[in-house]
């Protein structure tokens, strides 16, 4: 058997010079004894699947409510997985840390709550004047306060570099309040998850799209994408011109593959034009590293724009996210009303943590799957 100094300098023998060692690792927020066989990442990994969160995404709206809606959608969790391995992909052909990237990619949306993005504008709306909503700040919270498994410290007590996954949307202060250093750039592993998670709802959500009819073909070869795409898959396939479906998910594939080896021709071209040769030099480099090339990036939006006016805001998908968007606000507001309807271990985080009941009943609602939030609104809000 190996131990663990020994995988890690078997693994790192084959990394970029750009890329996150586990050796190099700025550790955990807790003291933690670290197991015989396994990397710093890989424990990551391991803690993140085997969480309350992470099970619960099986639950959550991606963009359709899939309880009403048919069981041949995503949902978060086949989201996750779907990114988690356009992830490793990636990273495995850039030489940059798989064990890093599959950790940050499996815990990217476990601070979503339930219903998607209109949950979040939801609990965003009512926690105004007291702190808001985030999903990334709540994925932060999930692992470093919510998550209860363990006897010596709340949350998973991961890695600064897993946990850095969340900072996203941070400014320097922010940054700072969370206790990550500022003025820094984060790793190649965190830029490149980002973009793995925008290759893989665009082209998923597509696919659902057409699937569930919302959307069409013919306005989809408005988009150039689309359109050079279409034209590739045929001119290999002809035979996929009188089979709808198996072209759809023809294009969507190859899509994808559009998309990671733009993705990776960029970055390569970057680092070396940037003359980044080192974790040290990403980490002051001030300019993204990952990224799609210019001319990609502006079809790439098109296509997003296009997803937005006519999938997300689709009267269809509309109707059940606005519903639920309002009825999320009103399980908000029946435990205000009450706080002694919370199960009484979050009560008590009010004394015990100095939290405000709000953000108590904010964590709350923002673990709840779709369907358990359903049944809180049949409990106490149906009239
Ligand atoms: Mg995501």
């Amino acid at each position: 058997m190996r131990d663990r100094a020994e995988l890690e300098r078997h693994l790192e023998a084959a990394l970029s010079p750009c890329a996150m060692r586990a050796s190099d690792s700025r550790g955990r927020p807790h003291a933690d004894d670290e197991p015989p066989y396994r990397g710093v990442f890989q424990r990551d990994r391991d803690r993140i699947v085997h969480c309350a969160a992470f099970r619960r995404l099986e639950y959550k709206t991606q963009v359709f409510i899939s309880v009403l809606e048919g069981d041949h959608h995503r949902n978060r969790l086949t989201h996750t997985m779907e990114v988690t391995q356009i992830a490793r992909t990636i990273a495995r052909a850039l030489a940059l840390n798989e064990d890093l990237v599959e950790a940050l990619a499996l815990a990217h949306d476990l601070g979503h709550g339930p219903f998607g993005h209109s949950g979040e504008d939801a609990l965003n709306e009512v926690m105004q004047g007291h702190g808001g909503f985030n999903h990334n700040l709540q994925g932060l919270r999930v692992v470093d306060k919510l998550e209860r498994r363990y006897a010596d410290f709340p949350g998973l007590n991961l890695s600064y570099e897993t946990r850095e996954g969340f900072t996203k949307n941070l400014n320097p202060q922010g940054r700072a309040q969370y206790g990550f250093t500022q003025g820094e750039s984060p790793p190649l592993e965190v830029q490149l998850v980002g973009h793995a998670d925008e290759i893989a709802y665009d082209t998923h959500d597509i696919e659902d799209g057409l699937v569930s009819g919302v959307l069409h073909e013919d306005g989809l070869r408005d988009l150039a994408l689309w359109r050079e795409t279409e034209a590739a898959v045929l001119d290999e396939q002809p035979v996929l011109e009188a089979e709808q479906r198996l072209r759809w998910r023809s294009v969507v594939r190859r899509l994808i593959r559009t998309l990671v080896g733009d993705l990776m021709a960029e970055t390569e071209k970057r680092l070396s034009d940037s003359n980044v040769r080192s974790l040290a030099e990403v980490r002051t480099s001030p300019r993204e590293l990952v990224g799609f090339s210019l001319g990609l990036e502006f079809k790439k939006r098109d296509l997003e724009t296009f997803l937005h006016s006519y999938f997300y805001n689709h009267a269809g998908v509309r109707k059940h996210t606005a519903l639920w968007q309002e009825r999320l606000k009103d399980i908000y507001a029946a435990y205000l009303k009450d706080p002694s309807r919370l199960p009484p271990d979050h009560v008590k985080r009010v004394d015990k943590e100095g939290e405000t009941i709000e953000r108590v009943i904010c964590d709350y609602v923002a673990g709840m799957t779709d369907r358990f939030a359903e049944t809180q609104w049949e409990r106490y809000c149906k009239a």
